[in-house]
C-alpha cells in the first residue's frame, strides 16, 4: 500500500479538493493523510495566543469567522443534504468546544487542543466529500494510534499496532483518510508533531506499514535547488538520496518538515514529492540511489543563536569540551554547528528555550559571546566537500560576512553561519553563481 499525504494548499479550496479526489481515486487502496485547510493553523495559534493574553473576546471573535468561513465552504462542496447535516454539525461541534476553551486557564495542553482541530476539521470535511461522490473511504482518527513518547519520538511499536487495529475496527474500504500532524503523547494528551508535521506522520505511518512509497503532494513541482520564496530561476531537482533529502529538510528547506526522511530511510522505502495543481510533472524521488557530485541544492535555517566560549584554560587542556557539551545535555539542548580553535569553541543552537541557563553555567568555566538572529545557509549534494568547484564558495562569497564554516563534517553538507539580514542575498548569489552557470 501506498500512504498519500496532502497539504493545507492541496485542502485549502474546492477545486484543489476536486484534484485531491481524482488524484487518489487511481484504482489503488492507500492511506492519505491530509493536513489542516491552509491557513487554519495559523488561525487556531492565534486563537490560543488571545486565550493567553486573557482576550477571550478576541478570541471568539476569531472562532466566529472561522466557523462562517467552514459553513461556506461545506455549502459548496457538500450537496448532498444528509451529508451536509452531518458535517455541519460535526463542525459546530468542534467550534463549540473552542468557544469552551476560551473559558479555559491557558496551558501548553489546552494550545495543543486547539491547533489540532483544524486537522480533524479537513479531514471530517473531506471524507463526506468523498462519500458523496461515491468513493469508499474511511476515517481512521490518528489520535487512536498515532503516538510520541516522553523524548518526544514518534512511539513506533504502539504506531505499529493501534493502526493495525484502527484499520479492523473501520468498515473494510479503498481509501483511508487520517490526520497529519496530531498525536497523543506519553501523559495521554493531544500533541502535535510540530509545524508542517503531516509530511512527518505519513512517513511515521509509511514505516509502520512497511508501505511500497510515501508521496507528498503540495503546491510545487518537488524539492527545488534553492528556496523559491527568496530566489528566482530555482529549478525541481529530480532525485535526491534519503542522505541529501535530509539534510535540506533539516537545514530549513520548508517542503518537508526537518524529520520526514527518518522514519523510512532504513527500509528504504522511497519518497515522492508531488505537485498537486501539476500531476504530470515528475516531482522529485527520494531514495536510496546517489547520482551527480557537487552542490545539488541549498536550503536556509533561520532563527540560529551563535554561542562563542573563550577560555585560556582551554589552552592545552583536556575535558573542557566534555564540560560544554554536559552543559548542554542537561538542558536537552541540541547543537547544529561547532568550529574550534586552540583558545574558543564556537557552536550554534536553533531551541533558545534553555539558552539564559546554558550561558549561566558556561560563565562559571570561559568567556561567553551569544549573536542571536543568525541564519545557517547549507550548500547539499553528494560528495559536495570533495567537488573540484568548492573552492568558488570563498570568492562567491568574498563580501558575505561569514561567522562560522562548518566544512567536512559530512560529505554532504557545507554549513556557513552568517547574519540572517545577509541571507537573502547569500542564496541569490550563490544561486547565481553555483546554479545558472555564470563564471566568475
Ligand atoms: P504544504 O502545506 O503542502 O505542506 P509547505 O508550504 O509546507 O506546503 O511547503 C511547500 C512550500 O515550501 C513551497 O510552496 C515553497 O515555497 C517552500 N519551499 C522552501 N524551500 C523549498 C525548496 N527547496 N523546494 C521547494 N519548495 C520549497
Ligand atoms: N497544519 C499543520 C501546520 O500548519 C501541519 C502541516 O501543515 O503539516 O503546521
Ligand atoms: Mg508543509
Amino acid at each position: 500500500m501506498k500512504v498519500f499525504k496532502f497539504g493545507g494548499t492541496s485542502v485549502g479550496s474546492i477545486e484543489n479538493m476536486n484534484q485531491v479526489k481524482n488524484i487518489i481515486t487511481d484504482g489503488n487502496k492507500k492511506v492519505v493523510v491530509l493536513s489542516a485547510m491552509s491557513g487554519t493553523t495559523n488561525q487556531l495559534l492565534a486563537i490560543a495566543h488571545d486565550i493567553e493574553h486573557n482576550f477571550p473576546n478576541e478570541a471568539i471573535d476569531k472562532i466566529n469567522k472561522l466557523h462562517e468561513t467552514y459553513f461556506t465552504t461545506i455549502h459548496k462542496l457538500i450537496q448532498n443534504k444528509a451529508l451536509s447535516e452531518d458535517v455541519k454539525n460535526y463542525v459546530s461541534g468542534i467550534f463549540n468546544l473552542l468557544v469552551s476553551c476560551t473559558y479555559e486557564t491557558f496551558s501548553k495542553t489546552l494550545e495543543n487542543k486547539i491547533v489540532a482541530q483544524g486537522e480533524l476539521l479537513s479531514t471530517y470535511m473531506f471524507n463526506s466529500y468523498l462519500k458523496q461522490e461515491g468513493i469508499a473511504s474511511a476515517l481512521l482518527p490518528a489520535l487512536n494510534f498515532m503516538r510520541i513518547d516522553s523524548f518526544n519520538e514518534p512511539d513506533m511499536a504502539y504506531i505499529e499496532k493501534h493502526f493495525q487495529l484502527t484499520i479492523q475496527k473501520t468498515e473494510n474500504a479503498q481509501i483511508y483518510i487520517t490526520q497529519g500532524f496530531i498525536c497523543m503523547d506519553s501523559n495521554d494528551s493531544i500533541s502535535n508533531l510540530q509545524r508542517g508535521g503531516s509530511d512527518y506522520t505519513a512517513t511515521i505511518i509509511g514505516a509502520a506499514i512497511k508501505a511500497e512509497e510515501v508521496q507528498i503532494w503540495t503546491d510545487i513541482d518537488g524539492m527545488h535547488n534553492n528556496d523559491p520564496r527568496y530566489v528566482e530561476n530555482t529549478k525541481p531537482i529530480s532525485n535526491l538520496s534519503f542522505d541529501e533529502a535530509a539534510e535540506l529538510a533539516y537545514f530549513g528547506a520548508k517542503i518537508l518538515h526537518p524529520q520526514t526522511v527518518t522514519p523510512v530511510r532504513v527500509d528504504g522505502i522511497p519518497i515522492r514529492l508531488k505537485n498537486t495543481m501539476n500531476p504530470e510533472a515528475f516531482g522529485t524521488l527520494i531514495s536510496n540511489e546517489t547520482s551527480i557530485h557537487g552542490v545539488k541544492a541549498i536550503a536556509a535555517k533561520d532563527n540560529i543563536t551563535a554561542i562563542k566560549i573563550k577560555s585560556a584554560r582551554m589552552l592545552q587542556a583536556h575535558g573542557f569540551l566534555k564540560k560544554v557539551f554536559e552543559i548542554f545535555e542537561t538542558y536537552t539542548t541540541a547543537i547544529d554547528m561547532i568550529t574550534t580553535s586552540e583558545v574558543a569553541v564556537s557552536l550554534t543552537i536553533d531551541d533558545d528555550t534553555n539558552l539564559e541557563k546554558i550561558v549561566a553555567e558556561l560563565e562559571k568555566i570561559a568567556t561567553i559571546e551569544v549573536d542571536k538572529n543568525q541564519s545557517i545557509v547549507c550548500l547539499v549534494g553528494h560528495s559536495v566537500v570533495k567537488h573540484q568547484d568548492t573552492y568558488k564558495l570563498f570568492q562567491i562569497l568574498q563580501d558575505v560576512k561569514i561567522r562560522m564554516i562548518s566544512y567536512g563534517g559530512s560529505n554532504n553538507n557545507i554549513s556557513l553561519l552568517i547574519d540572517t539580514k545577509d541571507k537573502i542575498l547569500t542564496l541569490q548569489k550563490l544561486n547565481f553563481y553555483l546554479f545558472e552557470l555564470v563564471t566568475l
